[in-house]
C-alpha cells in the first residue's frame, strides 16, 4: 500500500514511520511512504507557502497554489496509471473522528493521500477541490497535521495483510470486536508477589478463551460503558437469533464477527448493513414490524441506491418490501450451516488466496455478481484457488467469501470434476472459519441439487425456511 503525505515537514513523518513494524514492512516492499514537501511547489520566490486570511483574524493560512500543485504531482501520476480521483484525507479537527472501523476501511485502498495542515489551516478552495475525507484525531487542536497523519497511517498500515507477522493479533485486539482486549501477562510467572492468573497456565484452551471473554466484557463495562451498552444490545439479538439458529445464521454471524452496523433497530426488528458495502440484512418478526422499523429510513435506503442488496427471511416480509419499495426479488435459497466443531478432512491441500492477476480467470467462470464485486472480493483476500499438479499457474477451481461472510462462488474446472475438489475447497474454508471460532454457512439456490447435495455430504445443516436477496429495480436480478 502506498501512502503519499503532503506536508511542510517531510523529515518528521519519515522519521516517525521508519521504525519497527512499519519500517520493516517498508523494507519488505509491503508499504511505501512517499513524502511530498509542499514548499517544493510554491511559486513564491522566497519559498513562502502561507499568507494572512482575508477578513482578518489571527495567524496565517496555507495557500491554495502550493498545496494544489503538490497534490497534482501525486494525482497526475496516479491518473497516468489508470486511477480515478485518488482518495485524499485532510487531517483536521473539523472532520469525523478517526476510529478502528475507519482504519479498516481505509486499509482496503491501494493508495492514499494525507494532507497535513499547519498554522491556522488551509485555504478552503483547495480543500474543496482535492479532499475526499475530512478526518480528526479527536476533539482538541494540535499545531499541525503531521502527528495525526502519522497516527492514522500507523493504524491503517498495520492492517495491511502481511504487515503484522501474526495476522491474528489484529483480529483479537481492542475494537476489532465490540469489546476491549482482555489483560495479558508474560514472564515471570510471579512478579513482585503478583502471580499470573492460574487459568492462563492451565493449557486448557476453552477455559482460557472463556476467561479472556469474561475479562474483556468486564473491562469494557468498567472502562467504556458506551461500548458495553452496544455489546449488551447485540448480545440480546444474538440470543434471540440462536433460538432459530439456521434461519438467522447470517444475522448471528454478522453480529458475532462484528461485520455490520445497525442502520435501525426496533424491539422485534433490526436492519444491519454489512460494513462498507451496500448489502443489508433485515430481521423482523412480521411485515408490520418491518413496516414500523423502516417507516423513517426505508424510502431513503431502498429503491435508490444502485447495487443495493437486501437479505430477508419470510415470504410475507419479502412481499411487503417488493410492493412498498419496488425491490426485485432474486431466486429463493436455503441457508446451510456447519454446526459441529470438529474440522473436516481435506484431501487437496494446496489452496491459497487468489491475487489480482486471477481476476479475468474468475470473472469468466463466475460472472453473475459482476466484475467490480469479484475484484473487491479478490482484493479483500476472500477468493481462494485450489491447485493440482500440472495445471499451474491457473487454479483448478476456487471458492470465496461473500461480503456478508457467507461461503460461495464455488467453481471447479469441468475436466477436474469428480475428484473431490469442491469438497476440498469448501472443507478447507469451513476449517478456516472453525479456527477463528466462527460458524461457517452458505446460501444455496432452492433448485441447485448438486450444491444442496454437497452441503449434505459435508455435514452442513439445511434450514427448512427459504430466504431471498432483494435488489434495487434497475439492477439485473442475478444471484451472487
Ligand atoms: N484553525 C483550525 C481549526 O480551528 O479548525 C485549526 C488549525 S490547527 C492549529 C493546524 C492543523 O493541525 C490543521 O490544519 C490540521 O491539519 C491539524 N490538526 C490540528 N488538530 C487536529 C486534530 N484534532 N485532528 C486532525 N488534525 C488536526
Amino acid at each position: 500500500m502506498r501512502f503519499h503525505v503532503l506536508t511542510l515537514f517531510p523529515e518528521m513523518i519519515a522519521q516517525g514511520l521508519g521504525y519497527s513494524v512499519l519500517g520493516r514492512a517498508e523494507q519488505r516492499g509491503q508499504l511505501h511512504f512517499h513524502m511530498v514537501d509542499i514548499r517544493d511547489y510554491t511559486q513564491d520566490r522566497h519559498g513562502k507557502v502561507d499568507d494572512s486570511p482575508y477578513g482578518g483574524g489571527a495567524g496565517m493560512l496555507m495557500q491554495a497554489q502550493p498545496v494544489y500543485d503538490a497534490y497534482r504531482s501525486v494525482a497526475a501520476e496516479y491518473e497516468s496509471r489508470g486511477g480515478g480521483k485518488i482518495r485524499t484525507v485532510y487531517v483536521t479537527p473539523q472532520g469525523k473522528t478517526f476510529t478502528q472501523r475507519m482504519a479498516r476501511e481505509l486499509a482496503r485502498e491501494e493508495e492514499l493521500v494525507f494532507l497535513c495542515g499547519h498554522y491556522e489551516g488551509v485555504d478552503e478552495r483547495v480543500l474543496e477541490e482535492i479532499v475526499t475525507d475530512y478526518v480528526s484525531l479527536g476533539d482538541y487542536v494540535l499545531t499541525g497535521g503531521e502527528l495525526p497523519a502519522m497516527v492514522m497511517i500507523d493504524a491503517i498500515a498495520r492492517l495491511v495483510p502481511g504487515v503484522l507477522h501474526n495476522g491474528e493479533s489484529a483480529e483479537t485486539e481492542s475494537f476489532s470486536g465490540s469489546l476491549l482486549e482482555y489483560p495479558q501477562y508474560s514472564r515471570p510467572e510471579i512478579w513482585r508477589g503478583r502471580p499470573v492468573p492460574e487459568v492462563l497456565l492451565s493449557g486448557d484452551h476453552k477455559r482460557i478463551r472463556d476467561w479472556r471473554l469474561e475479562r474483556s466484557v468486564e473491562r469494557t463495562r468498567q472502562r467504556r460503558p458506551d461500548l458495553y451498552e452496544r455489546y449488551r444490545i447485540r448480545q440480546g439479538f444474538i440470543e434471540r437469533f440462536s433460538r432459530q439458529k439456521r434461519r438467522y445464521i447470517h444475522l448471528t454471524e454478522l453480529l458475532c464477527r462484528d461485520m455490520a452496523w445497525e442502520e435501525c433497530r426496533g424491539e422485534n426488528s433490526l436492519l444491519l448493513r454489512v460494513e462498507d458495502t451496500r448489502t443489508y440484512a433485515l430481521y423482523a418478526e412480521s411485515s408490520e414490524e418491518a413496516e414500523r422499523l423502516l417507516a423513517e429510513q426505508g424510502a431513503k435506503l431502498f429503491g435508490k441506491e444502485e447495487g443495493m442488496d437486501l437479505l430477508v427471511c419470510g415470504e410475507e416480509i419479502r412481499d411487503f418490501l417488493v410492493i412498498k419499495y419496488g425491490l426485485v426479488s432474486g431466486d429463493a435459497c436455503y441457508q446451510a450451516c456447519y454446526t459441529r466443531r470438529e474440522p473436516l478432512r481435506v484431501r487437496h491441500r494446496d489452496i491459497r488466496p487468489l491475487t489480482a492477476e486471477a481476476l479475468e480467470y474468475v470473472v469468466r467462470r463466475y460472472p453473475a455478481p459482476g466484475r467490480a464485486y469479484i475484484e473487491g472480493r479478490i482484493q479483500a483476500g476472500a477468493v481462494f484457488g485450489i491447485y493440482t499438479e500440472g495445471i499451474e499457474p491457473y487454479p483448478s477451481g476456487f471458492i470465496g467469501l461473500h461480503e456478508d461472510g457467507s461461503m460461495g462462488m464455488l467453481y471447479v474446472e469441468e475436466d477436474c470434476r469428480g475428484q473431490g475438489l469442491a469438497s476440498s475447497l469448501e472443507g478447507w474454508l469451513i476449517n478456516r472459519h472453525l479456527r477463528r471460532g466462527e460458524t461457517p454457512y452458505c446460501r444455496v439456490g432452492e433448485t441447485n441439487i448438486a450444491a444442496l447435495g454437497l452441503q449434505e455430504k459435508l455435514g452442513l445443516c439445511l434450514c427448512g425456511d427459504l430466504m431471498w436477496r432483494l435488489r434495487e429495480k434497475k439492477q439485473p436480478a442475478c444471484g451472487k
